[in-house]
């Protein structure tokens, strides 16, 4: 672009900068696609499209609004990390619908780079069911919700609390309308996996090609039916419904005590069994447990398979994180796996949004993931999940990490391998606990004050001349820190 300015305008100008960011773009889709992996790629970013640069801001563009609002609550970070390392100007990302072509890769995009928004065939994501006839084609884009890709059952870790409910699932998935597990009703906590067996269900039955598949919520159901009313159209939602193979509804538990589309659904749900169709729910509670839900609709709801998610155990919670960290392809050492497995019990969601950011901040910062760094990324969820700690807690839990008896931290025993786990018991009760030191030495076998001060001494000491002894205590410390 130097010299010769005769040839120098607008239009030429407005071109090179084009190309200009159509390098750095297929540049950063490159990365982009490395670090989520083919198939979130293509499921996601893959029909992204890069326009305008305005002062600090670029503007990408995604073909619906969903994808859009996908994309930026998933990835707008990143993307935004990503823009201001290849063009540092670029501070900002700003993501559009444009259903029309992107001004950026109209024609001639880079090969590495995206496909054009103008893409003809609805996004990856928004395709719901592959159907034999055409009839069926005009259900998935209208009817239903879209089923997310990464909810599969490869995906989905099996272990005591979710083993039933799983092989129903994948029972479901293999032959669906099979006498006993028609209506299939999957229900549990929130964030233990129902909505993730049902997405598997329907990916799983699209995979094969064989059905088609309806999967909403009960909430969404409950707008198209009245959405249906309003704009008298109440027969062709019904026959939209009623032209499914599969229909899953979730979250049942949203119709309680709305009569009329409760009503909507039994009819449904009656037309389409009797049809020899599949209904796959979940709720909350079980169907006898879903009061102010009509009688016969609970009925009906509960003679096909009934299969409950039971809260995680703690091998669960583990196996989970290792399966999510081992995807993510970043290294997240046993002990942050377990210190989050301690802290984070509530559910599924949670556990995988606490490593969700730990593994984002170890991308953006390129820096490893350690105990500290958890602890301090972490910082807000931990505390909601932390509850005040007792001095037996932290002997029950000294104990089991040391392998010796509940009982020897307040016995008289003095080997050190008794002793030393007592100390750190004390020298922890004493970090956590607002006890004082008598009280603390009562607790440990009417011990004197004077042995509590002692062994806090003595655990400090031990810690810094023994880095594994002090990150053993630090764990600890950690995972029992209220
Ligand atoms: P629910 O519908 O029961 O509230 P979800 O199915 O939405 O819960 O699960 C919440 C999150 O936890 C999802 O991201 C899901 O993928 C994940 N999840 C839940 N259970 C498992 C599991 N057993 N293995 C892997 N991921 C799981
Ligand atoms: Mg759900």
């Amino acid at each position: 672009m130097t010299g010769g300015l005769e040839g120098y305008d607008e239009v030429a100008e407005a071109n090179a900068q084009k190309s200009i960011l159509d390098i750095h773009w297929s540049r950063i889709c490159a990365r982009l696609k490395a670090e989520v992996g083919e198939v979130e790629y293509n499921t996601w970013l893959r029909q992204m499209g890069v326009g305008p640069v305005d002062e600090d801001e670029i503007t990408l563009y995604l073909p619906t609004r969903f994808l859009r609002d996908w994309v930026r609550g998933q990835y707008g970070d990143r993307l935004g990390a990503l823009w201001h390392a290849e063009v540092p100007a670029i501070r900002r990302v700003e993501l559009q619908v444009a259903r029309g072509a992107s001004p950026a890769t109209e024609g001639d995009a880079p090969s590495a780079g995206p496909a054009s928004a103008a893409a003809a065939t609805p996004p990856v994501a928004e395709v719901v069911a592959v159907v034999e006839e055409p009839r069926a084609a005009e259900v998935r884009s209208d009817l239903a919700a879209p089923l997310d890709p990464r909810f599969t059952f490869d995906t989905f870790v099996v272990g005591k609390p979710n083993e039933f409910a799983y092989a129903c699932a994948r029972r479901v998935a293999e032959r669906p309308s099979s006498p006993g597990f028609n209506p299939l009703f999957l229900y549990g906590g929130v964030g233990l996996g129902k909505t993730h067996l049902m997405h598997a269900i329907g990916s799983e039955l699209v995979r094969e090609g064989r059905v088609s598949v309806a999967y909403m919520s009960a909430e969404k159901f409950m707008y198209r039916f009245i959405a249906a009313i309003r704009s008298q159209s109440t027969m062709e939602f019904k026959e939209q419904l009623r032209s499914v193979d599969v229909l899953m509804i979730d979250d049942l538990q949203f119709l309680i005590g709305k009569d009329n589309t409760q009503e909507e659904f039994f009819h449904t749900f009656n037309a389409l069994v009797d049809a020899g169709r599949q209904i796959v729910v979940s709720a909350d509670k079980s169907p006898s447990d879903l009061s102010g839900m009509e009688d016969r609709l609970r009925t009906r709801l509960g003679c096909g398979m009934v299969a409950d998610i039971h809260a995680t155990t703690f091998e669960l919670r583990i196996s989970i994180l290792e399966a999510k960290a081992a995807a993510s392809g970043v290294e997240v050492p046993a002990k942050v796996l377990e210190f989050l497995a301690h802290k984070i019990t509530s559910n599924v969601r949670e556990l995988e949004g606490a490593l969700n950011r730990l593994i984002a901040h170890a991308n953006l910062f390129g820096r490893p993931v350690t105990l500290e760094a958890t602890q301090d990324v972490l910082h807000d969820i931990l505390k909601a999940n932390n509850r005040r700690v007792t001095i037996e807690e932290i002997q029950r839990k000294v104990a089991e990490h040391w392998n010796i008896r509940l009982t020897d931290m307040s016995s008289a025993r003095r080997s050190t391998v008794v002793a030393r786990p007592r100390q750190v018991a004390m020298y922890l009760s004493k970090q956590l606990t607002s006890r004082s030191l008598p009280e603390i030495g009562r607790k440990f076998g009417n011990r004197d004050h004077t042995t509590v001060i002692y062994a806090v001494r003595r655990v400090m000491e031990l810690m810094e001349q023994d880095p594994a002894f002090a990150e053993d205590v630090e764990l600890l410390r950690r995972m029992l820190e209220s």
